[in-house]
C-alpha cells in the first residue's frame, strides 16, 4: 500500500498555493502513488534504483530542507499583547521614531527592540517605513487587516506594510503619478515576504470585479519564484534575480495587469551550488504544471546535462581529445532535449573555427567539454527563466494602463565564506539601491531646501558615490577593468587581481597578502572578502554557436524557440538574445572579432535599465532588517540589528525626517488640487503663494513652510489634506 505521507492532500502542503493546486488536480485525476513515482521527472532526479519508500523520503526530505514544510508547520503565535487593533490603543508616539525626542543609536535600538518583543514588527521613520522580520507568521495579513488600512490616515493603525502600500496607491490615485516601492536589506531580511504583502494589499485595493486577474497576479509570484529562487547558507528562499513587479492601474485604481522585468538571474546554480546550498526550487518540484510540457521536458534535460561526464582519449596525433564515457547520462540528455545523441555529443567535444573563410573542426579538451556543457546548461536555464517571465507578461501585461505602481525586491547584500563573481555582481546592486536612496532622501532634499531657500539644518551622511565609481567607472572601474581583462585570451584570474590592485587606487580596495586570488571591498554594509577564481570565465558567459546549432534542431518547439528567435519582450532580455546568439548565428565568421557581451557589461546596462524604470515614480522606501542570524523569532541581537541601522543610514533619516518636508508641491499645482478646501467652486484663484496660504490656513494646519515656488509639507499634513477633500 502506498505510505500515507504521499497523499497530496499532506505532502503538498510543502509546495507553495498555485503548484499544490496543480499536484491535487492531478492526482484527481489519476489518484495513483505509483503513477506519481512513475513520473520521469522523480526518476530522473531521484535514481532508478531506488525503493519507492526511499525515493519518497528523499523527496520529503528535499522539501523539508527547502525550508516550505518547516514554514507551514509554525503554529500561528498567539502573542504576549496582541496586535493592536482596537479603537482605544491604535495610535502610539512610539510607532515613528521621528517622535523620539532624543536622537541617539542606543534609544532608536531600545524602542526597536521593544517593539519587537511586542511583535511589532513594523516601524515608522516618517514615510520611510523599517520592517523587522519576525521569523514566524503573525495574523496580521488577513483582508480584514486590507480593509483596516484602506484609505485612512496612517496614525489610525499601528504601522504596517499595508500602510506603505497604501499610500503608494493613494499617491498614484491622488496625484495621478507613478510610483515606486523599494524594498531593501540584506540576504533574509524579509524582502520578498515585504513585496508578496505589498502586491496582495494592491491586488485588493485595485479589484475592481476581475476576479481571475487578480488571482493570476497573485500567482505570479510563486511561479517566477518557483525558478529564480533557492535554498542558500542564509536563506532557504533566497532570490537569486533581481525583479521589479509594475502593477498596472486604471486612473480610478482599478488593477489592469502586471508586468515583471527580471534582472540578472545567478545562472551559475544550476551547474554548482556552494556546500549546504541547493539548486533552483523548480528542479525539487514534481512539476506537472505547464500543459506547455516542453518546460519539464527542458528541465529534466538540463538535470541529465549536469550527468554528463568526460574522458581524454589519447591517440599518436592527438592528445586534446575527449569523449563521453557514460553513453546513458548523454542518451537521456538528448532524448529530453529532443536533439540527437551524437550531434550532441559532437558539440560538447569539438567546435568549428572559421578562419579566413574556412572551417576547421578542433577537438575540446575534457575541461573545455566539461566548459561548453555548464554553459550549455545555463543558457537553457536562462533562456527558459526569461521565456517564462515573457509569457507571463504576455498574459498580464495590459498596454492600455495608464499608471502603475513598481515593486522593487532585489538580491539583498551577501556576505559569504566564500564570495565569487555572483556576490560582486549582487552587492554591486545593492551598492547602487543604497546610493539611490541617499540620493532621494539626503542630497536631492537637501539641495531642494537650499534653492527654495528654506532653512534647514544640514544632516551629515555617508555618501557611498565614490565606491559606486569604483565599481562603475569607465574605463577604470571594476567592471570595466574585469571587461578589459576577458577580451585577453591569455589573462588569467590572477592577472585580474593583479590588474585590480595596480589600478583601484583607493581606500575601498585591499589585497590581502598570502592569498593570491583573493581581494577585499569596503562595501557600504560592511567588508567582503572576493574569491576572484573564475571570475573572468563567469564574466564571459561563453555558448559556443555549435551548441546553438544543435538546439535549434531540437524536435522540441519550445526549445527551438528559446534558440531561433528572439524574444518579443522589449529591453534587456532582447538585447541579450541577439548579441549573444542571433549575431552569432547571423554572422559566425564574425564572431571571433566581435565584442562580446560580457556579464559585466550586460550587468551595468540592467542597473541602468532598472533605474530608469525607478527614477519616473514617486519612490516609497521599504527598509528589512534581520534581528538575527539564526532565524529565530523574538531574538533581537542589538549587534546585528545596529550593523544594518548604521550602514542604512536609519540615524541619519530620523534626523533629516524630523526637520524635513516628505513633500513639496509647486504652488499652481497645490492649488489645483485642493482649492475647494478655501474657495468656492465658482472661483479661480490664482495659483499663487498667497492662495496656497489661504487653503492651508483655512485648513488649520501648522508646521508648514512656503518655499520660493513649493509648499513644503509634512506625509501627516497630505494625509489631512486628502481626508478634507473627501469630505468636502
Ligand atoms: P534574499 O535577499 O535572500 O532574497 P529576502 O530579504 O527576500 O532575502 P525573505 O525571503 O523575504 O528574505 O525572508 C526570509 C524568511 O524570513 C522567509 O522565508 C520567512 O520565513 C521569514 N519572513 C520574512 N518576513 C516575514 C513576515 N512578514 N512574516 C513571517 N515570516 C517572514
Ligand atoms: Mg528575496
Amino acid at each position: 500500500p502506498p505510505p500515507t505521507l504521499l497523499h497530496p492532500e499532506k505532502w503538498c502542503r510543502g509546495f507553495n498555493h498555485f503548484i499544490s493546486q496543480c499536484l491535487i488536480k492531478d492526482f484527481e485525476k489519476r489518484p495513483s502513488v505509483t503513477h506519481l513515482l512513475e513520473h520521469p521527472f522523480i526518476r530522473q532526479a531521484h535514481g532508478k534504483d531506488m525503493s519507492l519508500q526511499k525515493q519518497l523520503a528523499d523527496l520529503i526530505q528535499a522539501q523539508e530542507q527547502l525550508g516550505f514544510i518547516a514554514k507551514i508547520r509554525y503554529e500561528r503565535i498567539h502573542t504576549r499583547r496582541p496586535y493592536r487593533v482596537d479603537a482605544a490603543d491604535k495610535h502610539s508616539l512610539d510607532d515613528d521614531l521621528v517622535n523620539l525626542e532624543v536622537l541617539d543609536e542606543d534609544t532608536i535600538i531600545h524602542q526597536l527592540q521593544k517593539r519587537y518583543a511586542d511583535l511589532q514588527i513594523y516601524t515608522y521613520v516618517g514615510d520611510i517605513l523599517i520592517a523587522l522580520n519576525p521569523f514566524q507568521n503573525l495574523s496580521i495579513y488577513s483582508p480584514q487587516f486590507s480593509k483596516l488600512y484602506h484609505g485612512v490616515k496612517r496614525s489610525s493603525n499601528p504601522p504596517h506594510i499595508f500602510a506603505s502600500a497604501d499610500a503608494a496607491y493613494q499617491g498614484m490615485v491622488t496625484f495621478s503619478k507613478d510610483q515606486c516601492i523599494i524594498i531593501s536589506g540584506e540576504s533574509g531580511a524579509g524582502k520578498t515576504e515585504s513585496a508578496h504583502l505589498i502586491v496582495q494589499h494592491l491586488t485588493f485595493l485595485g479589484k475592481a470585479n476581475n476576479r481571475a486577474l487578480r488571482e493570476k497576479i497573485l500567482q505570479v509570484n510563486p511561479l517566477v519564484e518557483a525558478f529564480g529562487n533557492a535554498c542558500t547558507a542564509i536563506n532557504d528562499n533566497s532570490s537569486r534575480f533581481g525583479k521589479y513587479l509594475e502593477m498596472m492601474f486604471t486612473p480610478t485604481g482599478a488593477v489592469m495587469g502586471a508586468k515583471i522585468s527580471e534582472y540578472l538571474l545567478e545562472k551559475s546554480r544550476v551547474i554548482k551550488q556552494a556546500v549546504g546550498e541547493k539548486n533552483f526550487h523548480i528542479f525539487y518540484y514534481i512539476y506537472t504544471a505547464f500543459g506547455v510540457h516542453s518546460v519539464y521536458k527542458i528541465l529534466a534535460g538540463i538535470l541529465n546535462t549536469g550527468n554528463i561526464e568526460f574522458a581524454a582519449i589519447s591517440s599518436q596525433h592527438q592528445t586534446d581529445k575527449s569523449e563521453v564515457p557514460n553513453a546513458e547520462a548523454l542518451d537521456n540528455a538528448a532524448a529530453l532535449l529532443s536533439i540527437g545523441s551524437e550531434e550532441l555529443q559532437e558539440a560538447l567535444t569539438s567546435h568549428c573555427v572559421v578562419t579566413r573563410g574556412e572551417t576547421i573542426i578542433r577537438t575540446n579538451t575534457v575541461d573545455k567539454a566539461a566548459d561548453v556543457r555548464d554553459a550549455m546548461s545555463k543558457a537553457l536555464y536562462g533562456r527558459l527563466f526569461s521565456w517564462i517571465v515573457n509569457r507571463i507578461n504576455t498574459l498580464l501585461h495590459n498596454a492600455e494602463s495608464r499608471m502603475n505602481v513598481g515593486i522593487l525586491d532585489i538580491f539583498g547584500f551577501e556576505n559569504f565564506t566564500r564570495n565569487s563573481f555572483e556576490q560582486l555582481c549582487i552587492n554591486i546592486a545593492n551598492e547602487q539601491i543604497q546610493f539611490y536612496f541617499n540620493q532621494h532622501i539626503f542630497a536631492l532634499e537637501q539641495m531642494e531646501y537650499q534653492n527654495e531657500g528654506i532653512d534647514a539644518t544640514t544632516v551629515e551622511y555617508e555618501d557611498n558615490r565614490p565606491l559606486l565609481d569604483m565599481f562603475l567607472q569607465k574605463p577604470m572601474g571594476v567592471l570595466s577593468l574585469l571587461d578589459e581583462e576577458s577580451r585577453f585570451p591569455q589573462a588569467t584570474d590572477l592577472t585580474l587581481v593583479d590588474k585590480f590592485e595596480d589600478n583601484l587606487r583607493c581606500k575601498y580596495f585591499w589585497r590581502p597578502k598570502r592569498v593570491e586570488l583573493c581581494f577585499g571591498i569596503q562595501h557600504y554594509a560592511g567588508k567582503v572578502l572576493y574569491d576572484a577564481y573564475g571570475f573572468l570565465e563567469k564574466n564571459r558567459d561563453t555558448l559556443p554557436a555549435d551548441i546553438v546549432v544543435v538546439l535549434r534542431t531540437s524536435e522540441n518547439k519550445l526549445l527551438q524557440q528559446l534558440f531561433s528567435s528572439p524574444l518579443t519582450k522589449t529591453g534587456i532580455s532582447l538585447l541579450y538574445f541577439q548579441i549573444d546568439t542571433m549575431e552569432m548565428m547571423r554572422h559566425p565568421e564574425e564572431t571571433t572579432n566581435m565584442k562580446r557581451q560580457t556579464v559585466a557589461s550586460y550587468f551595468r546596462y540592467s542597473l541602468m535599465d532598472l533605474l530608469s524604470k525607478m527614477v519616473v515614480g514617486q519612490p516609497h522606501f521599504v527598509r528589512c532588517i534581520k534581528p538575527n542570524d539564526d532565524r529565530e523569532a523574538l531574538k533581537f541581537s542589538q549587534e546585528r540589528v545596529l550593523v544594518q541601522l548604521r550602514y542604512t543610514g536609519i540615524l541619519e533619516t530620523v534626523k533629516i525626517r524630523q526637520q524635513g518636508y516628505s513633500h513639496r508641491i509647486l504652488f499652481e499645482e497645490f492649488v489645483k488640487r485642493y482649492y475647494y478646501l478655501a474657495f468656492k467652486a465658482h472661483q479661480t484663484p490664482l495659483g499663487s503663494r498667497e492662495s496656497c496660504i489661504a487653503i492651508l490656513e483655512k485648513s488649520k494646519l501648522d508646521n508648514w513652510v512656503l518655499g520660493k515656488t513649493k509648499v513644503f509639507l509634512k506625509y501627516y499634513h497630505i494625509e489631512q489634506l486628502n481626508l478634507f477633500l473627501r469630505e468636502v
